[in-house]
């Protein structure tokens, strides 16, 4: 496949545009690959990156329902930050936050990676504590943030009011690296990049199903037939029950839809991500101009990947007391994806009571961040049979065992 740069981009000027080939390409499946990804998000077209670039394993294929990057990975509000509290969550979201810095030289692929910096609202002396102590632990876990006081967040943050009625600013926590990139570059990038090492990308190809014998996977049928494998990798976010279903086990995952929505595009007014968790909404201004604002889950199971009137409302409602001027903007759009959300909120990526079945799942609000991480980590286990230091504590196991990595705080709000 041959590299964009600014040449190529005079020669095809030159051209009339005529030369461009396609970013990736759309093969008939084979029948037996050595390793199968089920789910072309963002986490599984890492997965097969990584496999390829870092384990030499190359014939891949990943399978997808719908079209690369329909899922979550292009829903979400791409704040990509590291500022967790438990050191295995701060180590693979800070691998991923490392990564993401080079990922368009990596990938010869603009993400459009943007460390604007990020701050988590302080709007409670119960907030103030709890992020005192995450900048503490980051500090020992070697991720860069600060708490900054109302007059620096005012600086950062012209458009908002400090003293509200109910919930005035009394800090923030920063992460001066934190920021966002464009969602769906991401899982082109990766697309593009494991098209380009011989991988098969199968779109709008459903998995139905699962088999095994003596307790390992041999393929999966599919929607364009029967595809045999050595290794299954199942990285389908909010529809991860239903492939462990197919496999015959059980996950500690609920699915729920997420919402977002964006404004208007108005003039550059904000050049930071904001979360205010404790009223919880969450807001960045787009390239375009858009505020794009973030809402909540919805309160029961479904996978309704679609919006509702009652978030627009309690998300504007919870934002414009901080940022009044949101009252005066027209909202143009919402919508939903289906998260995966486990009790101790933080992701599975580990072994399946399958010998050669792998999963990587419960993301949920939060899992846009970790792309490169995880995808590094899930490769790591996929190809070596067993997890290396990034996945460890994130085994299936931890549920049985009590080892939860609690990160409820740090997920407070759904980003
Ligand atoms: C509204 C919203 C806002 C968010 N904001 C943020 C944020 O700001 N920052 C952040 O870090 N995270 C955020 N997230 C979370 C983030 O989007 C997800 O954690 C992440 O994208 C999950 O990526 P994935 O690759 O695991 O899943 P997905 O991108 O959902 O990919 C899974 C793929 O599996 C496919 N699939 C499912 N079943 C099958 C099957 N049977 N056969 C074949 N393919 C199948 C699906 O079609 C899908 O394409 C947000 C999510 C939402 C919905």
């Amino acid at each position: 496949m041959r590299r964009y740069s600014v040449f190529a981009i005079a020669r095809e000027a030159l051209r009339w545009h005529q030369g461009w080939e396609r970013a990736w390409a759309s093969p008939e499946p084979r029948a037996r690959y050595d390793a199968i990804i089920v789910g072309a998000g963002g986490h599984g077209l890492a997965t097969a990156y990584y496999l390829g670039k870092n384990h030499g394993i190359t014939n891949v294929a990943v399978i997808e329902k719908g079209w690369l990057g329909g899922g979550n990975t292009g829903r979400n509000t791409t704040i990509i930050r590291s500022n967790y509290l438990q050191d295995p969550s701060a180590a693979i979201y800070e691998k991923a936050r490392a990564l993401y810095e080079s990922l368009s030289q990596e990938l010869n692929y603009n993400v459009m990676f943007s460390p604007r910096g990020l701050l988590m609202l302080a709007q409670t002396h119960h907030e103030v504590r709890g992020y005192l102590r995450t900048v503490h632990a980051n500090a020992l876990q070697g991720v860069q943030t600060e708490f900054i006081g109302p007059d620096r967040v005012r600086q950062l943050v012209p458009i908002i009011r400090l003293d509200g009625p109910r919930y005035p600013v009394l800090g923030a926590l920063y992460q001066a690296r934190g920021g966002t990139a464009r969602h769906d570059a991401v899982a082109w990038g990766y697309a593009r990049a494991c098209s380009a090492m011989g991988m098969h990308i199968l779109q709008n190809c459903p998995v139905t199903g699962v088999r095994s014998e003596g307790g390992r996977v041999t393929g999966v049928d599919t929607a364009r037939g029967f595809i045999g494998c050595d290794k299954l990798g199942i990285v389908v976010a909010g529809h991860s029950g239903q492939l462990a279903e197919m496999a015959g086990f059980r996950l500690p995952v609920e699915a729920v839809a997420l919402q977002a929505l964006v404004s208007e595009p108005v003039k550059p007014c904000m050049d930071v991500v904001v979360m205010a968790n404790t009223v919880h909404g969450y807001m960045s201004q787009s390239d375009k101009g858009e505020m794009v604002i973030g809402g909540g889950t919805d309160g029961f199971n479904n996978f309704t990947q679609r919006g509702s009137h009652q978030h627009i409302e309690e998300t504007l409602r919870a934002l414009i007391e901080t940022f009044p001027m949101l009252s005066r903007l027209k909202m143009l759009r919402q919508w939903g994806g289906i998260v995966d959300m486990t009790g101790d909120r933080s992701p599975i990526i580990g072994k399946t009571p399958l010998g050669n079945c792998f999963i990587n799942c419960g993301w949920g609000t939060g899992g846009f961040k970790a792309i490169p991480g995880s995808g590094w980590a899930m490769a790591e286990l996929m190809a070596r049979g067993e997890p290396g230091p990034l996945a460890a504590a994130f085994s299936l196991d931890r549920f049985r065992e009590g080892r939860f990595i609690d990160e409820s705080v740090a997920a407070g709000v759904a980003h």
